[in-house]
Order: C-alpha cells, then structure tokens, then sequence
C-alpha cells in the first residue's frame, strides 16, 4: 500500500497507510482503511482534496458511533477530523462548532452560555459532523430543529455554506450530497437559567443510563423506526424486533441487546461480518413476523473480509 501512499497528495497532516480502524469505532470491528488522513487544519484537507485524483474514494468518520466498518476495511482515503475541527464557541443565542466536536461537548457549552433546546445533543454520543449527516436526535429534538447552517468541502475541496433548508433533513437522514465534508456548523436555541437547562440534561442521562447499553460496545440505534416522529400509533423499531423473538438473538461474537433491542452488541470477539450478518437476521424476522421492512440506521462501510468474497473462495482452493 505504500505505493498508494506515494501517489497521494503532500500534506500537513498525517497519511497512514494500512492504518486499523476498528479501535476508532465503537463496535471495535473492522479491517483497515487504505490510507488513513488526519487533516492538520482546513486548509490542509481542502489543499489535498483539491489535489486528489478524483477515482480514488473518501469516506470520512467521526466519532464512529454509528458504523459497522466492515472486515475487509475501507477502499482509498479515511479522513478523520482531529482538534483543529473541535472548537465550540458561543455568541449571543447562537453556537459554532468544528464537525469533530463531541456533541456532549456543544450541549454543555450551549448550557453554560444560558442556550436552552440543544439538551439533547448530550444523549448521542457522536461528532458535530455525524449529526449533521444523521440527523441526530433524541427525545423529541434533531439536529435540523437548532441547525442555522453549516460548512462544509466538496470532494474537489471547493467550501461550500448549506442552510438548514438545503439539509433536506427527515428522520435520521439528510440529502446533502454525501461527499460533502461538513467543518463547522452554527446553531442557534432560546434563553433559559444555566442551572436548568444543567438539570435537562442530567436527567437526559440518567434518563439514557437506565435504557441503553451505552457501556457496550454497539452502534446506537441499527435500524430507523418505521414511521416518522408524530405518526399517529407510531411503530418503533425495537417492539418490531421483540415481537419477532430476536431480544437477546446471537450470530457469532454478535448479540441483540437484552436491555434495548434495537441495538447490536460486540460481546468480545465478533466480527463486523458477524454484527452485519445478524442485523440481516433481524430484518428478516421481522419482515416475517409483521411485514415490516426496517430500514438500517447504522452506516455499513468497506469491503467484507477477503476470505468472504469470491477470489478468497477461489484462493483457497488454488
Ligand atoms: C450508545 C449509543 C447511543 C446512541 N444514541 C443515539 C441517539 O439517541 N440519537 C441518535 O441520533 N443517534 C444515536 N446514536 C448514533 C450516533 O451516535 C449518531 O448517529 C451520531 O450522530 C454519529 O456521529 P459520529 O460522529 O459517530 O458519526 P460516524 O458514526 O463516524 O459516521 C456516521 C455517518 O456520518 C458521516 N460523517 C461523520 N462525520 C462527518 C463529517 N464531518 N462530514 C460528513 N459526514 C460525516 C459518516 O461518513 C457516516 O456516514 C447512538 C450511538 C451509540 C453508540
């Protein structure tokens, strides 16, 4: 790979090659990326964007809480966001965050100033990039319900600047194209006592603590609830699955999660193959059960193990 490596733009930042990503992630699976980029500034991921040989992919993580990244790793360029994409300030109403912010992070500084509405942010243990993308939300509020704009860069490392509107956002997705980068987001909530709105989000996390298995090594929610927030008699994803008998249901080092059973687990030794393979076990039964076809939440990314794919067959034999 260090061939790929030499073919790639001079940065900054750091280029890794055949750099693991399963201890990025929260499920602690999956293969390598190809080259991994640790950006030094925007500058410097705009610089190599623009210089880049547009066949070769980019993918970008966050936080990983909301990935299987799968046992083959993933083709071409990772870019992970490092400090320089962290910064969180306030002013007036309004809050400006880099894309790899912690969300936890931006609630509490949004606290501190005396923000009221981005309380939630602290239940999704995710970056400002990945609720952008996803939409994050819990306990009725989303990121589009604060969202004012955000940056971002195009794959050909252009800046660009999206309104809330040119989101497209519903529930837990957005049309932004997907190569966009986001850097930096600005929100924008109401003015309340810092001591309560301190209190919203203490109770938010007991709240979370009692529900989830935010302990674990896991993904957050695997699959969309079926019908938006609000539709009358709303189905969620997890009675689907427990109706379909899967609470607790394993395949491999891979478990469906006995507390939340809309949430798949590690349990030591799984493999991303593994994680997968039982979310599509869950999907069919309840598909079986009620007719229902849920929808992944979680991001799939990469290629399967090698052994798992046809030439690995083939090579085994040879
Ligand atoms: C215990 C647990 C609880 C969770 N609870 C919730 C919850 O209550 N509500 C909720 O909404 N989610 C929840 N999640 C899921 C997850 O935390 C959110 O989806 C989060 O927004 C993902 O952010 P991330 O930084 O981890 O993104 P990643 O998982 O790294 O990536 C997710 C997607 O976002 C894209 N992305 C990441 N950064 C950028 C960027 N800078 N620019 C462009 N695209 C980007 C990635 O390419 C990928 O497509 C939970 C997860 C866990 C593990």
């Amino acid at each position: 790979m260090s061939g790929f490596l030499d073919r790639l733009p001079a940065v900054r930042g750091k280029l890794l090659a055949n750099e693991q990503l399963a201890p990025f992630t929260w499920f602690r699976v999956g293969g390598p990326a190809d080259v991994l980029f640790l950006p030094k500034d925007e500058d410097d991921l705009g610089d190599f964007l623009a210089k880049l040989d547009p066949i070769i992919p980019v993918t970008v993580l966050g936080a990983a809480s909301n990935v299987i990244v799968r046992d083959g790793g993933v083709a071409g360029v990772v870019v992970r966001l490092g400090p320089a994409f962290g910064k969180v300030s306030s002013n007036g109403l309004r809050v400006t965050a880099g894309a790899a912010a912690l969300d936890g992070r931006v609630s509490i500084a949004a606290a501190n100033a005396g923000i009221a509405g981005m309380e939630f942010f602290s239940g999704v243990p995710g970056t400002i990039g990945g609720a952008l993308r996803m939409n994050a939300g819990c306990y009725g509020r989303e990121t589009k319900d604060v969202l004012v704009e955000a940056r971002a860069l195009k794959r050909n490392g252009e800046r660009v600047t999206l309104k809330n509107a040119d989101f497209h956002f519903s529930y837990r997705h957005t049309e932004a194209d997907e190569e966009l980068i986001f850097v930096e987001a600005l929100f924008e909530g109401e003015k309340d006592d810092p001591v309560k709105i301190v209190e919203r989000i203490e109770a938010l996390k007991s709240r979370r603590e009692t529900s989830q298995p935010i302990r674990d090594k896991t993904g957050g929610s695997t699959f969309a609830n079926p019908d938006p927030p609000g539709t009358p008699n709303q189905r969620s994803s997890w009675k689907l699955v427990d109706e379909a008998g899967m609470r607790g249901a394993r395949r491999g080092g891979a478990q469906v999660s006995e507390l939340h059973c809309n949430f798949l687990l590690n349990t030591g030794d799984a493999t991303a193959a593994d994680i997968e393979g039982l979310g599509e076990d869950v999907r069919a039964a309840v598909l079986a059960k009620s007719g229902v076809e849920l929808r992944w939440e979680i991001k799939r990314i990469g290629r399967p193990a090698v052994d798992a794919t046809v030439e690995g067959y083939l090579a085994k034999d040879a």
